[in-house]
């Protein structure tokens, strides 16, 4: 599996409400299909990460790093 680069969290280049937002985060931007979104908590670090995949295209997966505070 291959990832695309890191990326922190920044909803800052997101645009418009919320739900805009949550479904520009949740859906892949080449299908519009959902992603298949799976999470890994790193407790020791304070990090939870997050992988998004979509299943429908060759997009890829998308990594995120949320930081809990
Ligand atoms: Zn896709």
């Amino acid at each position: 599996m291959e990832f695309k680069d890191f990326e922190f969290e920044s909803y800052e280049k997101y645009y418009g409400e919320p739900e805009q937002v949550q479904k520009a985060i949740e859906f892949c931007p080449k299908c519009g299909t959902r992603f298949n979104i799976s999470h890994l908590s790193d407790c020791g670090n304070l990090l939870l990460h997050e992988t998004a995949r979509c299943l429908a295209c060759d997009y890829g997966s998308r990594r995120l790093i949320h930081l809990l505070h």
